[in-house]
């Protein structure tokens, strides 16, 4: 009797030990939440208000990492600039790179704008290629894949929920696929420029061209000269939009160059949370709908 009374607590405490994860962004946290629902715990580091490049390490992010069981990163070197030191600090040898409680999801895409060489004078540039590959809604499913596979590595007992729930995400999310092909390609042909190379791969995928980024270079502020040589081109080119990311709203350089141009700047969120992108469905349900005006 007192066995069996153990055994029972014993197999309470493990289906009470949920999996506690840590992700960089809140759109890798909204696929947690997908496919992980009330069986783990979750806190991401970045807010959606925060330049994805620059955010701000704070103490309760090293606190979350100490005590995590699975840490999942956009990866491409996207986080190289806040990630270490807080990844340091933790002093959790379950979540350094290389350890199954680490997880870098642009291992599972194909990355695009890989530079051939890195040098100093081309700016901010990621050496592994464009890391802002969750932009294309074609990538997610996969994403979404590797992200349960771990999950089941780490904790076996609900692998079948974690499946069953990806399977679940996975139909209502081919059939938004349709949708969202269908709505991306009325878009094929519309001339844009960028701020930053934030959407190339949403944009390549359906036909969007980027004229040019206001950055001269990833991550080197818009300088008089290089605005002038871009307005020409936009001029020429019959650019339609200024796209903005929802972080950089309110950017006067944005502002400026539209307002030369007599066009229109169109923010787009860059992540779940965010200028009406409650989830990662949303997300791009609002990026077609402020593109298609
Ligand atoms: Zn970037």
């Amino acid at each position: 009797m007192l066995r069996v009374f153990a055994l029972l607590l014993l197999s309470l405490s493990f289906s009470l030990a949920q999996l506690r994860v840590v992700t960089t962004y809140p759109w890798i946290g909204d696929i947690f939440r997908e496919v992980g629902r009330d069986r783990i715990t979750l806190h991401v580091i970045a807010k959606p208000t925060e330049d994805f490049h620059f955010v701000v390490p704070r103490p309760t992010h090293i606190a979350k990492l100490r005590s995590a069981d699975l840490l999942v990163i956009n990866g491409a070197s996207l986080e190289i600039g806040f990630l270490p030191p807080l990844l340091q600090q933790s002093n959790n040898p379950k979540v350094q790179p290389g350890r199954q409680g680490f997880l870098d999801l642009s291992q599972f895409v194909e990355l695009i704008e890989k530079p051939e060489r890195v040098s100093r004078e081309m700016g901010d540039v990621h050496p592994e290629g464009n890391p802002h590959y969750f932009l294309d809604p074609h990538n997610i499913p996969s994403l979404a894949s590797a992200i349960v596979e771990r999950m089941c590595l780490l904790d076996s007992p609900n692998c079948t929920y974690y499946r069953s729930n990806f399977e679940d995400f996975q139909r209502r999310w081919k059939a938004r696929l349709k949708e969202w092909d269908a709505g991306f390609l009325q878009l094929k042909g519309l001339k844009v420029v960028q701020y930053h190379k934030t959407y190339d791969y949403l944009f390549r995928r359906y036909g969007i061209e980027t004229v040019g980024t206001l950055e001269p270079l990833p991550g080197i502020p818009p300088t008089p000269k290089h605005l002038e040589r871009l307005k020409k081109e936009a001029e020429n080119k019959g650019v339609k939009f200024i796209v903005l990311e929802a972080f950089r709203k309110g950017d006067r350089n944005s502002q400026n160059f539209a307002n030369q141009l007599g066009i229109k700047v169109v923010v787009l969120p860059q992540d779940v949370g965010i200028e009406n992108a409650r989830d990662i469905f949303s997300l791009f349900d609002e990026i077609l709908r402020r593109l298609s005006v």
